[in-house]
């Protein structure tokens, strides 16, 4: 579900758990510019009207806007803080990856088989941690890669000549995930086979194309798998939800001994990593 709820800074270990309800309204104003400071309201059909001018405007608007909208406002929220991040965003129409719903909220959104995409502000912070990892020429892994989404994004910053792999349990997310991106801007990197996705058992990772500079997971896991520790280059870094009921955001990074230095970045709230029939059975 990656039902984020904080998106504090790698620095910053504080946990804030924001309430979720607060920041679709608070987009949704900045977007359809309603006032900051209520004013007095107009009388009732007259309210209708305005809300319906100020819905056209920003429906009307043609998509790609819409998301740059997006992004505009995760900079205004400090979710997205450099131009690489925003470039990327901007660039993979998030609308692509939301098979239904309103896909310019800030909020995860249904994909099917209980998933969901990601908060805009998760996907955001995840691009911001992992930003230095994703150099042209670099490889990238996003285990539970459910809509493609962010696979893609890693696609178009490490480029033709790196690798971004998308691993995924359930194949009906990863066929979607594929319909997806093709009609993404990433679409030519998924023909020359520097972005691919497969559909195995994340907890494992995927050795064909290991060690990564990047790995994201995408699914709390009770604790960091193995496999995906081993499978991270010496300077790399993986992303990753840890725990159960109450889940930390932890920045993992792989020392050029070989060590490990984690740090907790934020309290959030992913679906498990978890087993595909576990998955499918929890309503
Ligand atoms: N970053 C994705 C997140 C999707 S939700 C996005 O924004 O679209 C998490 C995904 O992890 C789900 O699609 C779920 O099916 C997948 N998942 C859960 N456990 C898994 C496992 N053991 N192996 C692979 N994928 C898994």
């Amino acid at each position: 579900m990656c039902l984020a709820a904080a998106c504090a800074s790698a620095s910053s270990p504080a946990r804030r758990l924001s309430p979720s309800t607060a920041l679709p309204r608070r987009f949704l104003h900045s977007l359809l510019g309603a006032p900051t400071r209520p004013s007095p309201p107009p009388p009732p059909l007259l309210r209708r009207c305005f809300k319906f001018y100020h819905m056209a405007q920003y429906w009307t608007q043609p998509s790609l806007d819409r998301n740059k909208a997006l992004v505009e406002y995760l900079k205004q929220y400090g979710a997205v803080r450099t131009d690489k991040v925003a470039e990327v965003m901007e660039t993979i129409d998030r609308a692509l990856f939301v098979p239904e719903g309103t896909p310019y909220v800030d909020s995860p959104m249904p994909i099917g088989f209980n998933a969901t995409i990601s908060a805009p502000h998760m996907h955001a912070t995840c691009l911001e941690l992992l930003k230095d990892h994703l150099q042209p020429g670099m490889h990238a892994l996003d285990v539970g890669s459910g809509s493609g989404y962010l696979t893609a994004c890693f696609a178009m910053m490490v480029g033709p000549e790196g690798r971004a792999v998308g691993i995924e349990h359930i194949p009906e997310i990863v066929a979607s995930s594929i319909e997806n991106v093709q009609r993404s801007a990433a679409a030519p990197l998924l023909r020359d086979g520097s972005l691919s996705f497969h559909v195995t058992d994340g907890r494992l990772g995927f050795p064909d194309a290991a060690p990564y500079d990047a790995i994201h997971v995408g699914a709390a896991a009770p604790e960091i798998p193995q496999p995906l520790l081993d499978q991270l280059k010496p300077g790399g870094r993986m992303v990753i939800p840890v725990g159960t009921y109450f889940q930390d955001l932890q920045v993992v990074d792989k020392n050029t001994d070989g060590s490990i230095s984690i740090q907790n970045d934020a309290s959030v709230r992913y679906v498990p990593l978890t087993s595909r029939s576990a998955q499918l059975q929890d309503p």
